[in-house]
């Protein structure tokens, strides 16, 4: 894939190959771009932005669904992309490629609901004779950036918002896994006048650094890990920033839980995509009275799952995104163990794979569960009663999502107050998301708010317009 710059493919000498994580097989390369090409990316999107102000709001809609039209015809062929470039199961990559055209179409929809408000001027003391709206304008140039685990969707979440309040982009995906999301990029690009789209790949370290501090960025949306959000935080000056970050989620399983339903929740919240999700179950909170009737099945379960091919669409799990990924898996498992935790079930690793793996007897001060664990794991923490799961569930630095499985509408409602999240799921596990509902954690797991409307409402910013009546 090349990058696309002014409406232009453009390329360089020096490529990095993308490797599928199931066999190391090249599926293709993409260019190592540097700071000049930012430069060049960055001032395209910054002349566009006149082609853009100055199209209707209905012809941006019109053409965003135009887009959503050609990105569902090629789904499947997506899909595809997305699962030799992650190794994430095709029946997963599908789902995904399911969510990024609703993403698209719920932008289409919203770019034609950016209303401003009346503001009751003589309300405030002088005010009387006096008339004011404000309207929501753009912010100019976005630059969005996105991590490896979910490449289409995330970024969409950030482009399609973008142009439906007319914002020009410059795009940065993951260099572990560009490839999808530069071509759904060029798929929406082609609906608009050159330079509204555009994209740059190359090292996080180097041309991250340098799209972030450009003058003409305006605001800059990224998605990935604290220490890279921190970092851009400290980099950003005055721009806008939303920073979508990691998770340590919990699955709250309390003594009158319907066990089976919070079984298959800490099935599908610890494995998705081999652990490797921000909202995945990272940590499992059981009371101590159905500790062992969970713990039981969810071996069971786990124990069923087939892995392989991530091609093959009867798999239930790939491979992780890459070899050192599953040895990060590995140690912190290994350390668990030696610091006390039981191993039920997996535990070992084969290249780029990793067991789907139960741990019993984990406590919050072991590594496996204090910090965020991009891996299969389900770690088990036993608690006696509400107050301790909740206490348990809040002494972390993230606050993304939560599932609490409870049969009691007072215990659900009690955890839903007091548990520190951006969103907390009652009878539901924290993977579990739609795309126009606002999402975005709290604490370390990050600032401001994606979802459509609420991503649209970020990118464009008030102005007020008043009249003096008098
Ligand atoms: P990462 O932070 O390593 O990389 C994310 C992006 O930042 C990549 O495009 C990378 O090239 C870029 N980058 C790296 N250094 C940069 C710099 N100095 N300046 C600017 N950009 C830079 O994250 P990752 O490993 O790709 O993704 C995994 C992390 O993302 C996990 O922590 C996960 O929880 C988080 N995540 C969060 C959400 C969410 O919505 N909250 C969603 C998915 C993933």
């Amino acid at each position: 894939m090349k990058m696309l710059i002014n409406g232009e493919n453009y390329d360089k000498e020096e490529h990095k190959e993308i490797l599928n994580p199931y066999n190391g097989e090249i599926v293709d390369t993409v260019p190592i771009a540097n700071r000049n090409e930012v430069k060049k990316a960055v001032n395209a999107a910054n002349q566009a932005k006149n082609s853009l102000t100055g199209m209707s709001a209905r012809k941006v809609s019109e053409k965003l669904y135009d887009a959503f039209e050609n990105l569902k015809n090629e789904k499947e062929e997506f899909a595809k992309i997305i699962t030799q470039e992650t190794g994430k199961p095709i029946k997963q990559s599908l789902g995904e490629m399911e969510r990024s055209i609703d993403t698209l179409k719920l932008s289409s929809e919203e770019s034609k609901r950016i209303y401003g408000e009346t503001v009751p001027l003589d309300a405030g003391l002088g005010g009387k004779g006096f008339f004011a709206f404000t309207e929501r304008i753009p912010l100019g140039v976005v630059a969005a950036i996105t991590p490896f685990n979910y490449p289409v969707n995330l970024a969409i979440h950030k482009i399609a918002p973008a142009i439906a309040a007319k914002n020009t982009t410059v795009f940065k995906p993951s260099m572990q896994a560009p490839l999808a999301g530069l071509k759904m990029a060029e798929i929406i690009a082609q609906e608009f006048p050159k330079g509204v789209i555009n994209t740059i790949t190359g090292m996080g370290g180097e041309i991250g650094d340098a799209l972030i501090t450009n003058e003409n960025i305006n605001k800059i949306s990224f998605t990935g890990s604290v220490a890279t959000g921190l970092f851009i935080a400290s980099r950003a000056g005055m721009k806008k920033i939303t920073l979508e970050l990691g998770g340590n989620d919990p699955l709250i399983v309390l003594a009158d839980a319907d066990i089976k339903k919070a079984v298959k929740g800490a099935v599908n919240g610890a494995y998705l995509y081999s652990g490797q999700v921000c909202m995945g179950v990272k940590r499992i909170i059981v009371d101590n009275l159905i500790a062992e009737e969970f713990t039981d099945l969810l071996v069971k379960e786990t124990q069923k799952l087939k892995i392989g091919n991530p091609m093959d669409e009867n798999i239930d799990m790939g491979p992780l995104i890459d070899e050192n990924a599953a040895i990060n898996v590995e140690k912190t498992v290994d350390n668990a163990i030696a610091d006390g935790a039981e191993l039920l079930t997996g535990g070992k690793r084969k290249n780029t794979f990793y067991q789907p793996t139960v741990l019993d007897n984990v406590n919050m001060d072991m590594d496996v569960v204090a910090n965020e664990t991009f891996g299969p794991i389900a770690p088990i923490i036993h608690v006696n009663g509400v107050e301790e799961a909740i206490k348990t569930a809040n002494n972390t630095q993230y606050g993304l999502q939560a599932g609490v499985f409870t049969e009691n509408i007072h215990n659900g409602l009690k955890c839903a107050n007091e548990i520190e999240a951006g969103t907390v799921w009652i009878n539901k596990q924290s993977t579990f998301r739609t795309d126009n509902m606002p999402f975005g954690g709290v604490k370390s797991s990050g600032v401001g708010k994606e979802g459509i409307k609420y991503a649209v409402q970020d990118m464009t910013k008030p102005k007020l317009i008043g009249f003096n009546l008098r």
